[in-house]
């Protein structure tokens, strides 16, 4: 399916709405039956039909069928946000005494349902170092059912090796899931290399815009339909129908979004890798990453996430930097208009938020602004330190 289809027509009824070009906002929770036959047909079948928007409703139906296409999926269900998504997709393949085995640093509300939320249901977890595919094979056990991915992880992006992932858990007889949130389905799409569901936080790069929450599970019909009866109706953490119509706006967007960011992110990457000051970039579209070629062979683009670390010991400076930034603001999340970093400085040894990883660490989103605007602001910022 040609994605300028996917992104302007599938999905949309449109005469059906007076040929209205953006779909309307079916703002309800109920729908009526005019019958008890019909009813008695609703309830038969409620995965398929429009009963009630804790179940299907028509604004939010587009977008899954979108994502789905997108994903080159059979279906798709969507959640009020993305650790919703994840969450069911992940209960949906376990049940108490089983073994899951999930990459390591995962993003970090992933890292509280594997390490501390799953346990108390009887399911454990064991996180192991993606890069090297063996590890999830040697952390096997008979009670196995599922390897969970992030591809690039968060905050350090390591790619796990998808292909060689699959095979170990064929073999195994196990499930497999992956974020998918870093690439977008337009530069990884990991249905195709043999994963059995695909959660993406909509709230990123989809919605683009830092104003909607949303996530999705991409997969087969079947597989679905069984996360709709059980985790999607009982948890009950639906998307509202207006949130479902931003996200379809988003999407309108995504392929020329992607593309600026992209291009913008290499730009800014190139001046900060020469930069003096600046120890380190992680990012797995650098050349001298290890992980380099494995990131061509799984994934078609880089896109506007990069992690660096500063050439320096003194948390102060890592404070003063961060702080000089004038046009980067400081935040959670990415995916949107406006660029951002998030240092670890801020979660160093305080409080609940405690981090493992080294101080002089900061995680960058590159947005839509012009990217020689930013390395302006870098420029003056990194003088000051
Ligand atoms: C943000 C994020 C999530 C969670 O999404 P929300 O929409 O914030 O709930 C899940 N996975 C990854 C990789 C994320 O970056």
């Amino acid at each position: 399916m040609e994605l300028s289809y996917i992104l302007n027509e599938l999905g949309e009824d449109r005469e059906l709405y007076f040929n209205a070009v953006a779909p309307p906002i079916i703002q309800t929770s109920n729908f009526a039956c005019k019958t008890v036959a019909e009813m008695r047909e609703m309830l038969k079948n409620e995965s398929d039909v429009y009963f009630y928007t804790r179940g299907n409703n028509p604004t939010i139906t587009i977008l899954e069928k979108k994502m789905a296409a997108l994903e080159g999926a059979e279906h798709a269900i969507a959640f009020g946000s993305g650790i919703a998504a994840v969450s069911a997709a992940v209960l949906s393949q376990v049940k108490a005494g089983d073994h899951v085995v999930c990459v390591k640093k995962p993003y970090s509300w992933t890292n509280t349902l594997m390490k501390s939320f799953l346990p108390r249901f009887g399911v454990e977890v064991t996180m192991v170092d993606g890069t090297d595919a063996s590890n999830y094979k040697n952390a096997l056990k008979p009670n196995t059912t599922l390897l969970y991915l992030e591809s690039p992880n968060s905050f350090t992006f390591e790619l796990q090796d998808i292909e060689a992932i699959v095979a170990i858990a064929r073999a195994h007889n196990c499930s497999t899931i992956i974020d998918n949130s870093f690439a977008t389905p337009l530069y990884q799409n990991p249905l195709a290399m043999g994963v059995d569901l695909v959660v993406h936080s909509c709230t990123k790069y989809i919605g683009g815009h830092s104003d909607v929450m949303g996530g999705i599970i991409c997969g087969k019909y079947e597989t679905i339909n069984k996360i709709f009866v059980q985790e999607y109706m009982t948890l009950g953490a639906v998307l509202d129908p207006h949130a479902a119509w931003l996200l379809i706006r988003g999407l309108r967007t995504l392929p020329v979004r992607m593309d600026r960011i992209a291009a913008s992110t290499r730009k800014v990457v190139e001046y900060l890798s020469q930069h003096p000051k600046v120890e380190q970039i992680l990012s797995p579209f650098i050349e001298n990453n290890p992980q380099y070629e494995l990131a061509q062979k799984q994934m078609r683009s880089n896109t506007g996430q990069f992690t660096i670390t500063l050439k320096t010991d003194d948390i102060a400076k890592i404070d003063l930097f961060c702080d000089s930034l004038k046009h980067f603001l400081m935040a959670a999340s990415w995916g949107g208009h406006e660029s951002l970093i998030y240092p670890v400085a801020a979660s160093y040894n305080t409080g609940n938020y405690k981090s493992s990883l080294p101080f002089n660490m900061i995680r960058f989103f590159i947005g839509l602004e012009d990217p020689d605007y930013l390395i302006k602001d870098l420029e003056q910022a990194l003088r000051k330190v």
